[in-house]
C-alpha cells in the first residue's frame, strides 16, 4: 500500500491487483450510486406506491394486495356488475337471459398462420361457449380453405368472411377494427343480437354462458386486474387518439375479448377505427395496439358489464389468480414460457 501511495515503479504482479483493487472500488461505488437513485426514483411515484415497495418490494407484493382487492370486486363503482362465473350473481343473470330468445354472434380473425388455432378454438367454443344457445360463428379469413367444415349442431353456425391477404400484425392490427365496423354494418346487425370479439389464439376450458351478456361487455386484463391505476399502460403520448391523462381511468380492459348489443359493439369499433385512422395519417400507432385504443372508447363509454379475468386468463407470474380459468390465450400463454416447456403446453 506505502508503494501503491508514493507511486514507486511496481512488478506486473502488483500492477494487476492494483488494478483489481481500483476496478473493486469502482463496482463498488457504482452499486452505492445505484441503490441511493433507485430510493430516490420511488419518492417520485404516486402515493400508493410507497405504501406497496416498502411491504415487499416490486410486483409480487402488488401482486398479492391485488388479488386481495380483486377478490371482493363483484360491481363497479357506476354499478355495472364484476362477473365471476360461479358467484350467485352469475346464475341470477343465466336465468334471467333463460327467459328470452337471441342469436350471439362470435367474430374471430384468422389471417396468415394463425389459421392453426382455428381448429382448437371452434373444438373449445363447442364445448364451452354458450351451450344450447344460437349462436353465429364470423371467421374473418384471408384463405377461406383453411376453414373447417365442422358439422354444427341446429342453432349453430359457422360462417366464413374473405378479407384481404395482409402481410403482418402491425398492419392488420391498423385495420381489424374497421373491417369489423364494415362487416357488422354489411351484415352481422341483421343476423345477431349479440356479438362478441375474440382473439383466435384462445381456448375455452370452462363454461362460458349467458351470464356474459350485457349491452357492452369488457374484460379485465389478468395482469392488471387490481392493480393500481399508475401501473397501467394506458397510452401516454399527448398526441394519440388513445392519450389517457394522469387520473383518468378505471380498469384495464384486454382486447382478447369484448362485446355486447350488435350496436355498442358497431359504436366502438366505429370510433376506435376512425382513432387509428387519425392517428395513422399523424404517422403513430399506439403503444398497446388496439387495446390502446379499446380502453380509451371505454373510458369515454364504461362497460355496462365488467367479465373477471376468468374470461381471459393465462399463467404467468403477473397474472391474477382466479376460481375458475374459464378462456385460456394460447398465444400469451405460450410467450410467457421459456423454450423448452413450450411443447408440454401444446405451443
Ligand atoms: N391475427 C391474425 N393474423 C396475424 C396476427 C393476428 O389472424 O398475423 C389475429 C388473431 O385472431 C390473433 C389476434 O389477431 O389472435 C391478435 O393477435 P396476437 O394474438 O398476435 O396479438 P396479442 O394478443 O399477442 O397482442
Amino acid at each position: 500500500m506505502a508503494r501503491f501511495l508514493n507511486c514507486a515503479p511496481s512488478s506486473g504482479l502488483e500492477r494487476v491487483t492494483r488494478r483489481r483493487l481500483f476496478l473493486a472500488c469502482l463496482a463498488l461505488s457504482g452499486f452505492i450510486y445505484f441503490l441511493r437513485g433507485r430510493k430516490a426514483g420511488v419518492g417520485n411515484k404516486p402515493a400508493i406506491s410507497p405504501l406497496l415497495e416498502s411491504q415487499a418490494g416490486g410486483i409480487p407484493k402488488e401482486r398479492e394486495l391485488a388479488e386481495r382487492a380483486a377478490q371482493y370486486l363483484n360491481v363497479t363503482s357506476w354499478q355495472a356488475p364484476v362477473v365471476w362465473g360461479d358467484s350467485a350473481l352469475s346464475d341470477r343473470r343465466r336465468e334471467d337471459f333463460s327467459y328470452q330468445t337471441f342469436k350471439t354472434g362470435l367474430v374471430v380473425f384468422v389471417v396468415g398462420r394463425y389459421s392453426q388455432y382455428l381448429l382448437r378454438f371452434m373444438a373449445s367454443a363447442e364445448s364451452y361457449f354458450l351451450p344450447g344457445e344460437n349462436v353465429v360463428y364470423y371467421i374473418m379469413t384471408d384463405n377461406l380453405r383453411a376453414v373447417p367444415d365442422l358439422q354444427l349442431p341446429e342453432g349453430r353456425e359457422m360462417k366464413p368472411i374473405h378479407v384481404a391477404e395482409m402481410p403482418e400484425w402491425g398492419r392488420l392490427s391498423r385495420i381489424r377494427m374497421s373491417l369489423l365496423a364494415g362487416a357488422i354494418k354489411d351484415r352481422i346487425q341483421r343476423e345477431v343480437e349479440y356479438l362478441f370479439c375474440m382473439d383466435v389464439d384462445q381456448e375455452f376450458v370452462n363454461l362460458v354462458g349467458t351470464e356474459i351478456l350485457g349491452d357492452l361487455v369488457a374484460t379485465l386484463h389478468p395482469e392488471y386486474c387490481g392493480m393500481p391505476l399508475y401501473t397501467f399502460p394506458y397510452e401516454k403520448a399527448e398526441v394519440s387518439q388513445a392519450f389517457v391523462d394522469e387520473g383518468e381511468g378505471d380498469f384495464y380492459y384486454t382486447s382478447e375479448l369484448y362485446g355486447g348489443l350488435c350496436a355498442e359493439v358497431y359504436a366502438l369499433a366505429r370510433a376506435c377505427s376512425h382513432f387509428i385512422l387519425q392517428d395513422s395519417e399523424a404517422g403513430f400507432h399506439a403503444l398497446q395496439y388496439e387495446e390502446s385504443y379499446l380502453n380509451r372508447y371505454l373510458i369515454n363509454q364504461r362497460p355496462t358489464c365488467v367479465l373477471s379475468p376468468e374470461y381471459s386468463w393465462w399463467d404467468s407470474p403477473r397474472t391474477l389468480e382466479v376460481p375458475v380459468q374459464r378462456i385460456v390465450s394460447v398465444g400469451r400463454q405460450c410467450a410467457s414460457l421459456e423454450p423448452q416447456k413450450r411443447a408440454a403446453r401444446r405451443c
